[in-house]
């Protein structure tokens, strides 16, 4: 009961704090990769990574 409760707290607080998705697994990350799904590509993520700033702008 107490967790349905704060759900939705935590959900507001979640989009505060993490407005970003995970474009690997769709979580909320602080990141356009969540740390699991960087750590899990470690082939890919120079290429990746700058694929990411490109698309972005930065
Ligand atoms: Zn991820």
């Amino acid at each position: 009961m107490a967790d349905s409760f704060y759900k939705p707290y935590a959900d507001v607080l979640t989009e505060l704090f993490y407005p970003q998705r995970c474009v690997g697994c769709e979580r909320r990350a602080s990141d356009v990769l969540c740390r699991g799904c960087f750590e899990a590509l470690p082939a890919y993520r120079a290429s990746l990574l700058s694929e990411m700033r490109r698309a972005y702008g930065s």
